[in-house]
Formats: C-alpha cells, structure tokens, sequence
C-alpha cells in the first residue's frame, strides 16, 4: 500500500473534547472521526485495526466451535415485549419506527433475536450443545457518550450465546468462552483482570467482566492480593460487622439543631459515624414510568449506598428509581428531611442493610425537624420490609472471603459473559425434546465483546507521547518503509522492492513514498504506531536502510535484505498475538 496514492490526513492538534490519550492519538491518527455524538466513521486504517480485532475474535470463536450467522441489525419490538424487556431496558434502548408506525428497536443486545431463532429452529436434544455468534453493530442511545470509542451510541459488539441441556452442561459452555475470552484478550496484548460482575439488565445469575486497567476506565474493580477475590463494586459482596452486644436502652428523642449530615449529628452527639444510621430516600416508578412506591432505604452512617443492590433487591430496572423529593414524600411516609429515620414510617416499602439487623442504641433521625433518635433498636423500634445487603465495598475494607483489606483498581470493560440460566428460554418457550420426547427450556449464557471498545483499550494501553505502538497483532500494518526522499528514483525503487518482497512473504507493507518532508512522514508513522519502521535514505545507493521498531528507541543500519529477514521474523513470532500465551494458565490452554 502506497501512501502517496491513499487518504491520510493526521492532526497536530486533539479535539478539545477528548480526555485520554487514546482517544485523542485515534482521532490524530487519522483512525476515527466522529460523525455525531457517540457515532464514530473509520477510516481506512483504523477500520483495518478494527477487522484484525475481529479475525482474533472469530478465530478464537471458530476454535470453540462456536457458529457465526449475522442477524438484521433491526429488530421488532414484538420479542422485546415478549420478555418484558421493551418496558425494563429503559432509554438506552433505541427505538425507531417504520411508515406503518410499528415498532422496532437497532439491537443492543440480541438474547431474543438468538433465542427466537434456535426457537423455530433447533427442536431436538440431539442437536444439543451448540453455540452461535455474531459480530454487529450494537446500539444503545447512551445518556453520555464520551471517551472516544469506550463510549458510543454505535458500536461493534461480538455477541455469542450457548445452549444446552443442563445446568451443567451451560457450565462447561460458560467456561469455554471464559477461556476463549483469555486468548483473545491476550493476543490484542492487553493487560487485563477477570472479575466477578453484576448481571445487570441482561439478567441471568452468574457473571465475568474482563476488564482492561486502566485510570480512566468507568469499571471500577475490587481486589484482594491476599486470595485473589476480584468483582466489580457493583457486585463485591461485603462482609457484614457484628452488631455491638449491648444492653437496649430506652428510645430517647434529642434536639440536634441544624445537624443535616451523618458527620454534623454525629460530631453534635460525639458518637462514631458506624453506631448511626444513614437513611436515603428514593420513589419508583412502573412499566409505563408512573409514580409506584416510596422507598427508605437506611445503612450503617459509615457506609455507602450501592445502588446497583438496591435496585436488585427491589428487583426493578435501574432506570425505574430515582432520588425523591423529600417534601412531596414526607407528608404521605412520614420522612422528614435531614431528619429521617426507620422509626414510624408509613406508606413507604423500607429497606434495611443486613449489616444494622440485631443492632442495638444507634442513632438515627426522628422524622421531626431537629431531632434525633438515641436508643435504637432493630426488631424492638422498626424492621424491613427488605433486609439485604445494599452497601458498597470500598477500598481498605475487609475482603469478604479473608477478611484482608482489598485493593482498588480502575478498568475498561472490554468483555463480559453472562450465564443466563433459563431466563430467556421460558420467558420465549424456547424448549428442545429429550429422549423421550418431553420438552425442556434450553440452558443459556450469553457472552459480549466490545471490538471498537478493546481498540481503543489497546491504545489507552499502548502509547507514548509520539503515538499509539500497536502490538503487532492488531496493526494496521506491520511495517511502514519510509522514502525519506521521495523525488530521489533510487530510493523509490529500493522502497518498493523491499516492499514487494515483504508483501510476497506475508507481511503487510504500507509505503510512505509521499512529498512530504521527513520529520512529517517520521512523526506519522510513529502517530499512527506501525510497529516496524524501515527509513530508505542516502544509504539506499549502496543498498542500505535503517531499521526500527516503534516500541524500542535504538535504531540499525542493516542491508534490505536483513531488514526484510528481521521483518519477517517479528511477524512469523509476533503476528497473531499467539506468543502471549506463555502466561496462561494449562487449563486455559487445554479449552477447546
Ligand atoms: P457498560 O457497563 O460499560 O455500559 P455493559 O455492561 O452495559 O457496558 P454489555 O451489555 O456487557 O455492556 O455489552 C458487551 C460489551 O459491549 C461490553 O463489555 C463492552 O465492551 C461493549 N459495550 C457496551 N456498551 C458500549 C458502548 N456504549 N460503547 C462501546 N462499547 C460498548
Ligand atoms: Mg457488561
């Protein structure tokens, strides 16, 4: 590929919207463009790092014999409103419509367009197990798209979903994309954690994020260095404190002017934040975004309110709760603002922290301007309607397996899969015979990767402050021959033999033969990051070049030929991403 004959335009300067490196070298490079918000076009190199992510995910797709088919990007809300999902998916759900004014909605997630399939299609246990994929565009109208590719409104997604006949069995699938997904992710040459994640609105009971680690990553990961537990916050468990063993001392009203916060009252009455109890205030809404209950929720006043538990535990879709207005509220429950407490509410669904279950004289508001509780006890003063654990795991506490105190990490969710269990397959009768003939609903997980995500994690994680250093995996091209003189005939031509010969061999070749000066066509190709430099200059007479790699400073004088011998090796050696797998584990290795 010649440079001179293909479209290039690199910036000296980022968009003044972009934050992280990585998104604004992709967009200097020349790799991506944004067209609207969180809708990105990719021109011709960027889109080819694109298609040498996707070869790396269906080979590894491929090897677990897992199918590709390719389903319309467009889907009717019909299957959406069988699974209630229409309602529950909330606004990121892109819904359109056609000239008749039916519904249809871009996919942002295919669970029912696969199950529906295998459904009308697949009938008999003997067909069982089987896996099928697709890689597609995905839509989800993001409330804010932002940070380049990590965040769009379009995206490319590898979507995958298995089933089988037994709970067992979806084990087994679940684990053989697990360890595909380590491959994969391997072979972009990411540096990334598997932890255990929530299942959000995809449901199902079990769930892996593989993250990517990076500071600007909107995943944020727990971790024990001491027994190797990894989750998301949204999911870390949290290993409750065991209430103090007290006498219970009577209820006893105080005045406590003006003390709004957990801090203020608690520094008023000189008590430790962990013997109150901090409440939050929340209303719900129904399918049809109706008003439906008032929620109180109270925790420990040292703690923190996760709410992807809470809405779990309410078992509502996250974007069916919202903060409610404490005075509209207080008349109807009983609340009063700044001063709420568990004691006397009415009209309202409580929800209590297992972690204050069994406590005894904490402090807690009055539901009355200026006061407080003290004496407050669970069971005898107030109870839950729901009593689960709802607070967040935060760095420095206790590891819920070992007690040790976990490490905090941020990560770019480039992967997760989902073991769905029988979600999908009753809600749509999705059923296969056994021997017998009875039916049985299908066993199924689901399992997503970000391609345009994982490229731009792999920038985030591959860079310098000339440009991105693509793995040789997933490059663009593996070498870029630099003409420094491009009116100079003799190094022209040694150019373009070298690469001829290259591309002979396998190796991609881009060609920059531009008239430009050489500090501009240097300063691009370690923009664009092409992991093999070899600059055709005054040596090239005497059938010399220079030889480079992007990732390394020192730089060779070899003749072509070594040049293209050393070329040639890097690739053989490093091309698909393979030679990273001396870290995985055998098990790893063994899955097929
Ligand atoms: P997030 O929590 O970041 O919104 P998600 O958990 O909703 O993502 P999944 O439903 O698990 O995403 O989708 C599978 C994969 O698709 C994700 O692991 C991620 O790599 C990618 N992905 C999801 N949403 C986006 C988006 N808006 N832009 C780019 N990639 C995305
Ligand atoms: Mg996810």
């Amino acid at each position: 590929m010649r440079l001179s004959r293909t479209h290039l335009k690199t910036l000296r300067e980022a968009p003044a919207d972009a934050t992280l490196e990585s998104h604004k070298l992709l967009v200097r490079a020349n790799m991506i463009k944004q067209e609207a918000a969180g809708l990105y076009m990719f021109p011709k190199l960027g889109w080819r790092v694109v298609r040498k992510i996707e070869e790396i995910v269906r080979e590894e797709m491929d090897y677990i014999d897992c199918q590709e088919i390719h389903m319309p990007h467009v889907n009717s809300a019909d299957l959406w409103q069988e699974t209630g999902r229409w309602y529950a998916y909330g606004p990121e759900l892109w819904r359109i419509q056609d000239r008749s004014g039916n519904d249809f909605i871009l996919n942002p997630t295919c669970e029912e367009m696969f199950t529906d399939f295998v459904r009308k299609e697949f009938s008999s246990y003997k067909e069982l197990p089987f896996s099928l994929y697709q890689i597609q565009f995905k839509y989800r109208d993001e409330a804010r798209p932002r940070y380049g590719l990590l965040r769009t409104r379009e995206f490319i997604m590898k979507d995958a979903y298995s089933f089988d006949a037994t709970e067992e069995d979806l084990h087994t699938a679940y684990m053989r994309q697990y360890h595909a997904y380590e491959k994969i992710f391997t072979r972009c040459g990411l540096d990334y954690r598997i932890v255990e994640a929530d299942n959000g609105p995809i449901g199902g009971s079990k769930s892996h994020e593989f993250s990517a680690l990076s500071d600007w990553g909107e995943s944020d990961i727990l971790y024990c260095n001491e027994c190797g537990m990894a989750a998301t916050v949204e999911r870390a468990e949290f290993k409750d404190e065991a209430p103090v063993k007290e006498e219970m001392q009577e209820l006893q009203e105080v005045f406590t002017p003006g003390t709004k916060t957990i801090e203020d009252v608690c520094a008023y009455l000189k008590l430790p934040t962990n013997r109150s109890i901090k409440a939050l205030m929340f209303i719900t809404y129904d399918d049809d975004l109706q008003p439906k209950d008032y929620v109180s929720v109270f925790i420990r006043g040292d703690r923190q309110l996760n709410m992807t538990k809470l809405v779990n535990a309410l078992n509502i879709p996250e974007h069916h709760i919202e903060f409610a207005d404490e005075n509209e509220m207080g008349p109807a429950t009983g609340i009063v603002g700044g001063f709420t407490g568990p004691v006397g509410l009415k009209n309202c669904v409580v929800v209590v922290d297992s972690e204050l279950k069994d406590t005894v004289n904490m402090c807690a508001g009055a539901n009355k301007e200026d006061h407080h509780l003290l004496g407050v006890c669970y069971g005898r003063d107030y109870t839950g309607d729901i009593v689960t654990d709802i607070k967040e795991l935060q760095e420095g506490d206790p590891c819920p397996h070992c007690g040790k105190p976990v490490s905090f990490r941020r990560g770019i969710e480039v992967g997760q899969v989902f073991k769905l269990g029988l979600k999908y397959s009753e809600s749509m009768n999705a059923t296969f015979k056994d021997e017998s003939g009875k039916d049985h609903p299908y066993w199924m997980g689901c399992y997503g990767i970000g391609v345009t995500r994982t490229m731009q994690a792999i920038a985030e994680q591959h860079h310098d402050d000339k440009g991105i250093i693509w793995p040789v995996a997933v490059a663009p091209y593996h070498v870029i021959v630099t003409v420094v003189k491009s009116a100079d005939e003799t190094q022209k031509a040694l150019a373009y033999d070298i690469e001829e010969k290259l591309t002979r061999m396998g190796v991609e070749v881009m060609v920059d033969d531009r008239d430009e000066r050489p500090g501009v066509k240097f300063n691009d190709a370690d923009l664009i990051g092409i992991p093999v430099r070899i600059t055709v200059g005054k040596l090239a007479g005497e059938g010399k070049v220079e030889y480079k790699l992007r990732r390394e400073s020192e730089l060779e004088v070899l003749t072509a030929e070594e040049a293209i011998a050393k070329a040639k090796a890097l690739v053989d050696e490093e091309g698909d991403g393979r030679y990273l797998f001396k870290n995985l584990s055998e098990e790893t290795m063994k899955s097929h």
